[in-house]
């Protein structure tokens, strides 16, 4: 089959595509036929060895396509159905390995595109707005990369709920989206605590879903209330330095989590439920966008475009 190999560290230029075996799936385990790999961040790190990945080597774990293969003792799937997992292995590669208790099989109902775009982005936006910190009428929201992959799908979510929800982008481009997507105030990053303090009358935000990190947690604890929580997810601008714990004292007894998909997709209950309500959000008209489609010779080019800053939904491989 074919597959991105890398072979060396560097920029975008080092994805290229070579010949090898199939993966033969293990016990437990299922081979999959990729219809749809998700491009993500930390997939740039691996590549320019940020993060350290033993060479040669295949990126990818966001992955959707049809089993075409079990492994001893899967009794779970069957051959022919279709899956999305963003547990996969070596996903950049026209067949790819999973463990069958990893995945979420799609309903007829839901696109190829929604289904590779939903594993990472989409569930991610579900266990933060519904179990990290659950909003509801009552909540202030702020989320940070409105436009986002995650972002745009936390929106959506959220407005189900009935939250009232704040979102910051960099461009008025990205704001229109946001306010497309629901958002009922966009504001620009530059002093948004401030802003944020305005838009609830003083009060403060109930809580701040943060995925840029380094250039935004500050502001972010200042723009919570009293007891207020920050939702550290992520580290776009790059990491949050270590930080004193007693500043979360003098600010207000405030809290601050920094979630991880794995550990709200962590048993087969919570997968099926997060998989259950995605999937009829969507039949009922959620959007997830995708922000741009590449072939596997093209992924040097979705890394270029992810690192851009200017895409907005998510980049897939199609197959
Ligand atoms: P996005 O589509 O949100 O893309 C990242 C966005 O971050 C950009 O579009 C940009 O939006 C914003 N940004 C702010 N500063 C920078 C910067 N210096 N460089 C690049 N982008 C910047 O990506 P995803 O939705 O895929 O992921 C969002 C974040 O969530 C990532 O940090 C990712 O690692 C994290 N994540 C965390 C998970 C978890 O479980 N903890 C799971 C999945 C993702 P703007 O221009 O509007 O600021």
């Amino acid at each position: 089959m074919r597959a991105i190999t890398l072979t060396q560290h560097g920029g975008p230029e080092v994805l290229t595509v070579s010949e090898v075996e199939d993966p033969l799936p293990g016990p437990g385990e299922v081979l999959v036929r990729t219809r749809r790999t998700g491009v993500n961040f930390i997939e740039t790190y691996q590549r320019e060895g940020v993060y350290d990945v033993e060479l040669p080597f295949t990126p990818g774990t966001e992955g959707s396509g049809e089993v075409i293969a079990l492994g001893e003792g899967v009794d779970s799937l069957q051959v022919g159905q279709r899956i999305t997992t963003s547990q996969g292995r070596a996903t950049y590669a026209e067949k790819f390995v999973v463990d069958a208790d990893r995945v979420v099989v799609v309903p007829e109902s839901v696109s190829d595109d929604a289904a590779g775009a939903l594993s990472l982005q989409g569930f991610t936006a579900h266990y933060l707005t519904r179990s990290t910190f659950p909003v509801g009428p009552e909540t202030t929201a702020v989320i940070t990369a409105a436009a986002g992959g995650v972002g745009g799908v936390a929106i959506q979510l959220m407005k189900r709920q009935g939250a009232t929800v704040i979102g910051l982008t960099s461009s008025q481009e990205k704001a229109d989206t946001a306010r497309s997507l629901g958002a009922d105030h966009v504001l620009p990053y530059e002093g948004f605590a401030d802003a944020v303090e305005e838009i609830t009358g003083g009060r403060g935000a109930d809580v701040v879903y943060d995925s840029v990190g380094k250039t935004t947690f500050d502001e972010s604890l200042a723009a919570v209330h009293l007891r207020g929580m920050v939702v550290l997810f992520g580290g776009s601008s790059g990491q949050v330095p270590p930080f004193d714990l007693q500043r979360l004292n003098a600010m207000g007894s405030l809290y601050v989590t920094r979630p991880s998909l794995n550990a709200y997709m962590h048993t087969e209950e919570e997968r099926q439920w997060r998989a259950r309500e995605m999937f009829e959000a969507i039949e009922d008209g959620l959007k997830i966008r995708v922000g741009g489609t590449y072939s596997l010779d093209d992924a040097a080019q979705a890394h270029r475009d992810l690192e851009s800053r200017r895409t907005q939904g998510k980049l897939l491989l199609t197959f």
